[in-house]
């Protein structure tokens, strides 16, 4: 169930619906929008129970809800959410765009590659410590290391730092270090995990899993939102399809789809779904004249060297190419970048 405040209500009000929503025993889940408030109800027996909603001071309307995405849909939430990686927001009208390594490999590594992508103006950072590798024989992370180097780094140079958690435990660990962390396709699904990452109150980056539809997508961000932590960005990044040239196949299609269905900012990741550094700078164009919020990309000083995904990675001339020609297409779309 959806409570719809009038516009202007006053906290008082606001205040007595989420007490009586928790005195039924359900979960309030206020959204404070520019115009008005709307609390989203969760819990067994929520549906039936909007009459008793309707009554209360400064409540427009209590709206039973039969739609999956009481926390990420659009009806909920009419206008976009802005989510803010340290001070840097993604899904406003300027493009966000991540870049940087798949894996940090070695302190040179690392600090060349954001030394690369800082002159381009980026200011959120990837490359990950833990890596969920196809084989167990790949290259798996620097783990622990890799978290230290990285702080280093990004304390130095003056980044944010978005990285892969794989499992609960690694938590404790990555608090202090990063400021956005990522689930990867592989852990779309992994619903401990997504509760983990949501109760630790950081800002989520979930990724799409490979064989997941928008729908499954979709409710995978709800079990991160359900823990009040609606920090919560969607990142598009290929799905598996028939087709072999590309290693995934970009579903530019669900930009849309998503950005009617919910209010959640969606990057797209043109990287992994090509997994050929030629195709990215196109898909990357392309993702921002489908309405796309922003770019997650793989660059590395010397992509001949990377242990980790390097026949995708953009060379420092592509990146700078791909950085110097996206400005147009986001004035096409009305975008800043
Ligand atoms: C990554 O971002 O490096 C990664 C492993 O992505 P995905 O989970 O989309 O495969
Ligand atoms: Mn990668």
């Amino acid at each position: 169930m959806v409570i719809v405040m009038q516009p202007g209500a006053p906290k008082a009000d606001i205040d007595a619906v989420i007490a009586k929503v928790e005195e039924l025993g359900f979960t309030p889940h206020p959204i404070f929008g520019v115009e008005k408030t709307v609390v989203a109800v969760i819990g067994e027996g929520a549906y039936d129970a909007a009459d008793m909603f309707e009554s209360l001071p400064s409540v427009d309307r209590a709206v039973p809800i039969g739609q999956p995405y009481k926390l990420a849909g659009s009806d909920v939430k009419p206008e976009k959410t802005v989510v803010t990686v340290g001070d840097v927001p993604i899904g406003g009208e300027r493009l966000a765009v991540i870049a940087g390594p798949c894996a940090i490999e070695s302190r040179e590594q690392f600090l060349e590659t954001a030394k690369l992508v800082k002159s381009h103006g980026v200011r959120i950072v990837r490359g990950s410590a833990f890596k969920p590798r196809t084989s167990p024989h790949d290259f798996q992370g620097l783990g622990l290391k890799g978290l230290e180097l990285l702080k280093e780094v990004k304390e130095e140079l003056g980044l944010y730092l978005v990285n892969e958690i794989m499992e609960p435990g690694q938590l404790d660990a990555m608090v202090g270090v990063v400021d956005m962390l990522q689930i990867g396709a592989r852990n779309m699904q992994n619903f401990a995990l997504l509760s983990a990452v949501g109760k630790s109150g950081l800002p989520v980056l979930l990724k799409r899993g490979i064989a997941s539809t928008i729908d499954d997508f979709l409710k995978a961000a709800e079990y991160i939102m359900v823990t009040g932590n609606h920090n919560v960005v969607l990142c598009e990044r290929g799905i598996r399809t028939f087709e072999t040239a590309t290693r995934f196949t970009l579903d530019l299609s669900m930009v849309p789809v998503v950005r009617r269905l919910s209010h959640l900012p969606i990057l797209v990741d043109p990287s992994h779904a090509a997994g050929q550094h030629d195709y990215v700078p196109p898909l990357a164009k392309a993702a921002v004249a489908v309405g796309a919020d922003g770019l997650f990309v793989e660059t590395h000083f010397r992509p001949d060297q990377a242990l980790c995904d390097g026949p995708q990675a953009l060379s420092p001339t592509e990146f700078a190419e791909l950085m110097e020609a996206l400005p147009a297409f986001a004035e096409a779309a009305g975008r800043t970048i």
